[in-house]
Formats: structure tokens, sequence, C-alpha cells
């Protein structure tokens, strides 16, 4: 089935507001198996609404729109799609009453009387309830299209598409949509789609479909199916060849495991603890273990070092190295991750020392030269990388490739 997106909002068109619900509702769409071929955004005006409106029904089997559903006169998309399907709009009582509880819980304040147009809905629309605001989501259903209607904000819109849209989109849908994720590490994106090229081209059910993840890999792979049954039954083949090419790269295959999560368990499994030194990303690698919940179990403290005076100190790098290979280099690294499991008493340490940029990059070391130190129980090992993007993005690169090393 296609499915088509309209963002209405004078202000998206003018560059005030960003469109993330766009990218929200693809992504969520694209993940229940339902094609997007077309998206637009409308400001608030009638006569373009209303012509977006037919154009989109006319070519895709369902339309999603958000905004424009508030209580103000520039909010019309729901008179528009009314008109379209040719319905005229009624007092929805419950509508009404949950508006009211809404502005006395949240509020405490009385309604205003602008508000009760939101308790106006199209004659045979199916309501969907906003728990996070007033304006109701909308299902309008005619000759095999179908219209939803979500409210802008979008702390209102996603809760109310994964509680009550996606269920519904799901059940329209003769198969049911089942996926995983393959998450991959060790290795770059361009080899990693390069390595299942064929598998891509060659796919029907199911399909295999690269997401962007700084320093990561990640593959979705979505099965239609009769049943859960059949869709493993779909999916080990895939999944065996997957495997069979990518081997122990392969670090999860579950949705919501990060590779933060499957270190830390790695790491509880071998009843090791781990420390942290960090110079360029100043705490965060430190960071991503700590989304770990249960983190403590393995991690107990760890360094941030951003001077040279901070790397003596604390973790008792030579002043010798320091001068005479400098602060950004594999020596520096190698003795940061041994000062720090020495001096936390950890099992295991990783150090990071680079340069994130935009200044203070030489000939010889240039913006985005990082390296990474790991010990193991004695063992220390250190890679060197060069970085290409801005300074936050080196930073973020450099901690998902520690976190990388220490899994390898
Ligand atoms: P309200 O009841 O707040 O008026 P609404 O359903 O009428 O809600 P809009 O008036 O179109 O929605 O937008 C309200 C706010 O929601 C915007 O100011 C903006 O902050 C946010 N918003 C709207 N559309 C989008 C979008 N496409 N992407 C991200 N945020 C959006
Ligand atoms: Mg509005």
């Amino acid at each position: 089935m296609t499915v088509e997106f309209i963002s209405v909002g004078t202000e998206i068109l003018l560059g005030n507001i960003v469109n993330t619900n766009a990218a929200y509702l693809s992504e969520q769409c694209a993940a229940l198996g339902l094609s997007c071929y077309h998206q637009s955004v409308v400001g608030d005006n009638e006569e373009r609404l209303e012509e977006a409106v037919r154009q989109a029904l006319s070519r895709s089997d369902i339309l999603i729109l958000s905004g424009g559903l508030g209580p103000t006169k520039d909010d019309l998309t729901k008179e528009v799609v009314a008109k379209v399907f040719g319905k005229e709009l009624y007092e929805d009582t419950h509508t009404k009453e949950r508006i009211e509880a809404y502005f006395k819980r949240v509020r405490s304040e009385q309604v205003t009387p602008n508000n009760w147009k939101q308790a106006m809905v199209p004659e045979g629309a199916k309501v969907v309830d906003n728990h996070n605001g007033t304006a109701p989501g909308l299902i309008m259903e005619e000759d095999g299209k179908t219209a939803i209607l979500l409210p802008g904000p979008p702390n209102e819109i996603k809760p109310m598409f994964e509680r009550d849209i996606a269920p519904y989109l799901n059940r329209l849908q003769p198969e049911g949509i089942y996926s995983k994720m393959v998450k991959i590490c060790s290795i770059g994106e361009s080899k990693a789609e390069t390595m299942v090229a064929d598998l891509m081209d060659a796919q029907t059910n199911p399909t295999i479909a690269p997401y962007a993840k700084t320093g990561e890999v990640h593959f979705r792979v979505t099965a239609k199916a009769a049943s859960p049954k059949e869709a493993k039954k779909l999916f080990a083949p895939l999944m065996d060849e997957l495997f069979g090419r990518f081997g122990d790269k392969i670090y999860t295959t579950e949705e919501e495991v990060t590779l933060e999560a499957a270190i830390v368990s790695l790491l509880e499994d071998d009843k090791m603890t781990l420390t942290t030194a960090e110079s360029c990303t100043g705490g965060l690698l430190a960071g991503r273990i700590m989304n770990v919940a249960g983190a403590s179990n393995v991690y107990r403290e760890g360094y941030i070092t951003y001077s040279n005076d901070a790397k003596e100190r604390l973790l008792g790098v030579k002043r010798e190295t320091l001068m005479q290979y400098g602060a950004v280099s594999a020596q520096t690294a190698e003795e940061m991750a041994r000062g720090a499991a020495k001096a936390a008493g950890a099992d295991a340490a990783l150090s990071v020392t680079g340069i994130a940029g935009p200044a203070g990059g030489t000939p010889e070391k240039p913006v985005g030269l990082v390296y990474v130190g790991c010990y193991v129980k004695g063992h220390v090992r250190v890679e060197e990388f060069h970085f290409t993007g801005n300074r936050d993005k080196n930073r973020e690169f450099a901690v998902a490739r520690a976190l990388t090393l220490l899994r390898e």
C-alpha cells in the first residue's frame, strides 16, 4: 500500500520551523512496510490545501496530514478534508468532554470558546483521542482511500501515532509487517552497503534497507507475513546470509539493543570492569556507557583529562611522552589507557585523544586525527583514525570507534 504525507503550515514553508513530523512519519511508515512516493508542504491556504489533498488521494492509498487542527481561524485541515470527502461537521460530545477535562487537568482554566471548534468532527470519521493536547486525530475512509489527520505539535503526534495510528495502519494491510534491525560495527557504511548490494537488488520479501547511524551500520529487514511464524521462516535465509557475510560484526538483530548496551552485557558476562580516559571527547564516551541502565555493574569511575597536566597527574602519562610525541599520539593514548585502568583498578580501559577541530590542526596532525587506546588485562591496542566531519561528528565517531574497539 502507498502512503503520502502533507505537512500543513505556513511557518514550515517560511522555514520558521523544521519539518520533523515528515521525517518522523516517513520512518514510522517505512517500518510498517508502507511505500511512500510523495510528500508535500502546504501553507495555511484553503484552495491550495484542497488541491493538494485531491491530488494526494488520487495517487496514494493513504494520506496522512499533520498540523492545522488547532482552534484558530488559520487551522483548516479538517474543514478542507471534510469538503473533499463531501462530509458535514458535527459536534462530537465525547471530544467536547475530553477537551473540557483536559483544560481542567492541565491548564486549570476554562475552555475558551474557539476551542469548541476542535470538538467538531466530520460525519463518519473515527475520532482518535489526543492524550497530550486538545485537537483529536481523525481517520476518514471512503472508496478505498484513507485520510488520517494528526495534530502538528511533535509531542502530540508521536504518542498518538504510536498508540493508535500504527496499529490501525497495520490492520489495514492484509498481511502483518515484521521487522528486525541488523546492527553492525567495525565496518564502514559504504563497504557494508557494497557487501549487500546484490541482496538489495534481488529483494522482494523480506526487503533490506540501510539506516544512517554515526560510526555503525544498521540494516532494517522487513517481511510481510501472515503470522510471526511465517515471518520467522522468511527471515531465516536472509539472516543466515547476513551472518555469513558479516559474522560477529553483527552485534544485535534487536531494534532496542544499542552498541553500548551490547558492550556492557559482554563485560557483565565476563565479569569485567571498565573505565575511560577522555581528552577530545570530554565525557561523551562515559556518557554513552552511562546510557545503559545497569552500567554501574561494570563502570565505577572515569577521567576527563583535557590538559597535559591532567593527563600526567590523574593518569600518570609521562611528561617525556607528551613532550616527545605530543598529547595526540599513539604513545599518549596507550599511557592514558594503562594509567586509567591502574587508577580505577579496572580490567579494561578505553582512552581517546585527538584533534576534533575546527582549529588546532597542523600538516602532521590534521583536524580529525584521533587515537583510541583499548586496554584489556595488561594489553593495549591503539588505533589511529582520520575523521573528516565537523567537531561534533568527529567526537561522535571517536566514541563509536572506541566502543567498537573494545568489542573486538
Ligand atoms: P495547535 O493546536 O497547536 O494549533 P495544530 O494541529 O493546528 O496545533 P499547527 O498549528 O500546524 O498544528 O502547528 C502547531 C505547532 O506544532 C507549530 O508551531 C510547530 O511548533 C509544531 N509543528 C507543526 N507542524 C510541524 C511539523 N511538520 N514538524 C514539526 N513541528 C511541527
Ligand atoms: Mg494551529
